[in-house]
């Protein structure tokens, strides 16, 4: 597969396209952001280990019946994806409170969420990714209704298939971010998953394994997500 011009480069990936018009090459660079790209840095594997985590977990997740963009690894840090006309919402399902809604509601930190929370954000920096219900979505037509029930569908399926995984190595999902794209009239699970996007806790300790630990200036970042690929058994080299 040749390596075309760039399209897109993001906060973390860039996105190239190639000599087959459906197919796109993500690079997952070292680059690291936070705070709607106010805090960066460059931490060194960072995009090995996330595109290595990215496939393992796409892989799985499509072994389970959900449909992903993914094809296949191209390089230690490039993967080949379809390409996808991206909807501009981030899906996000919470199964312990962290983050944004427990500034938001004034709730503590580590309670669990029963039954798991989902919400939609508007993919935009500028306006700092506000919250946004199924009225919008369908007031401006960010997605169709069909597209809406699909997203939330897709998202809890995913929660199902990688809350058992993560368990099995020990680990709490805590919360993840997942975007969706359309394909040949069909929606697919586009983007990444990696825990750039997602919140892990250690089972016992809760010791936080994910993107809060740069957020936070807790260290050891790419460790911890080595660490975390060790558990589910992704490999690395
Ligand atoms: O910040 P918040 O608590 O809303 O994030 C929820 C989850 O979505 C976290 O796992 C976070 O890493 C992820 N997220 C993301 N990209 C964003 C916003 C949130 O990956 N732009």
């Amino acid at each position: 597969m040749q390596r075309g011009e760039q399209l897109y480069s993001g906060k973390a990936k860039t996105v190239y396209v190639t000599d087959d018009q459906n197919k796109l090459i993500l690079h997952f660079r070292n680059d690291t952001s936070a705070f709607d790209g106010t805090k960066v840095a460059q931490l060194d594997r960072k995009g090995k280990v996330n595109n290595k985590f990215n496939a393992f977990i796409m892989r799985k997740l499509e072994q389970a019946g959900v449909k992903t963009h993914f094809e296949s690894l191209l390089s230690d840090d490039e993967s080949i994806v379809k390409r996808l006309d991206m909807l501009p919402l981030e899906c996000v399902v919470r199964n312990i409170a962290a983050g944004s809604i427990c500034k938001r509601y004034g709730i503590e930190e580590g309670i669990d969420l029963k039954p798991a929370t989902f919400e939609f954000f508007l993919k935009d920096d500028p306006l700092h990714d506000p919250l946004v219900n199924e009225y919008h979505i369908r007031a401006f037509g960010w997605a169709t209704e069909i597209e809406i029930v699909e997203m939330k569908q897709i998202t809890f399926r995913v929660n199902e298939v990688l809350t058992e995984l993560f368990a099995a190595g020990q680990m709490l999902l805590v919360d993840f971010k997942l975007e969706f794209g359309r394909y040949r009239g069909a929606l697919l699970l586009g983007d990444e998953f990696t825990p750039d996007g997602c919140r892990v806790w250690d089972d016992k300790t809760r010791e936080k394994l994910d993107k809060d630990r740069f957020r936070r200036d807790l260290g050891g970042v790419v460790e911890a997500y080595e660490q975390v690929a060790k558990r589910l058994g992704v490999p690395l080299d």
